[in-house]
């Protein structure tokens, strides 16, 4: 299935290099724009991660556990074998036969990403469904107030959906028309900037890292794993970019098979995803699956 996606499944919104120098509303957030030729930018009041970081606390060890030096030289020259949503390395599924389901949501940010599916959060906040959510920079910046109450919700957890929102490669490969990182510190940053600004926020580390859409090649996901995160994408397309019918959607999750790692949307509420997951739910129930977040099976 991954092989066969559209341009318009994955693609949430274009890497828009722009969007996060843009002017900020009243009181939001900053990120400084990257400079992949220079420093690494930080986010307000971030250290930056070049040349090396400076210590932080244990518990929010992970983009600090290594250098960004370090890992330009560690994949420096080292040529991709492989790209796509489904590399080496790459999680699909969750390592269990538990008729276990996880419900992962992508919040990607950027122009026309930066909405807010009220609804879709509201049902499952009702119905006690819990859910990873893959938050990009640019959503964390237009909805500051928004990301503060969902990572302080302990329904769900917090993953790293990526500073710009670009496709992870060493070698600027594009995907969707969307252009790739370009090199091993363009990657580092792309995954330790967010990091940096969520553990700011939250005072923890996310986990998981997940690119703007989806796609990355072997080096790259093995420098995420160096900077402390796994790389998890998903069996089951849920939404297809918030481009599916409420009725495709339900459909998608009732191909759920126990493990399985769901992919949908909460930036878009004119998308038929939140009445498509709401009318899967007691579907599901009644199949014995329970909903989970990564943490409890990805260690
Ligand atoms: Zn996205």
């Amino acid at each position: 299935m991954l092989g066969t996606l559209s341009c318009t499944v994955l693609a949430c919104s274009p890497a828009n290099r722009s969007s996060s120098s843009a002017p900020s509303p009243a009181g939001t957030l900053h990120l400084e724009p990257t400079d992949p030729a220079s420093s690494v930018p930080g986010a307000a009041g971030v250290p930056a991660a070049s040349p090396e970081p400076d210590p932080v606390p244990s518990r929010t060890v992970g983009v600090d556990r290594i250098s960004r030096k370090s890992l330009i030289r560690r994949y420096s020259g080292k040529q991709p074998t492989a790209w796509g949503a489904a590399v080496p390395g790459v999680i699909l599924r969750l390592p269990t036969t538990d008729r276990v389901v996880a419900l992962t949501l992508d919040a990607c940010g950027g122009p026309t990403g930066s909405g807010y599916d009220a609804e879709l959060i509201e049902t499952l906040r009702r119905e006690r469904v819990p859910a990873t959510l893959f938050v990009n920079a640019r959503w964390i910046e237009a909805n500051p107030g928004r990301f503060r109450r969902l990572a302080g919700n302990p329904l769900f957890e917090i993953a790293n959906h990526g500073t710009e929102h670009r496709p992870l490669s060493v070698t600027g490969r594009s995907v969707y028309g969307i252009a790739g990182t370009s090199g091993v510190a363009q990657v580092v940053d792309e995954v330790s900037v967010n990091q940096r600004l969520i553990i700011q926020l939250t005072g923890a580390a996310p986990a998981f890292f997940r690119s703007g859409t989806a796609h990355y090649d072997d080096v790259a996901v093995r420098a995420v794993n160096d900077l402390g995160l796994q790389v998890v994408n998903f069996d089951v397309l849920g939404d297809a970019g918030a481009t599916y019918s409420a009725a495709q959607v339900a459909d998608a999750l009732l191909s759920s098979k126990p493990g399985s790692i769901i992919l949908a949307h909460m930036n878009r509420p004119d998308s038929g995803t939140a009445e498509g997951i709401e009318a899967a739910l007691p579907r599901l129930s009644r199949r014995g699956f329970r909903f989970v977040r990564l943490s409890e099976y990805l260690r």
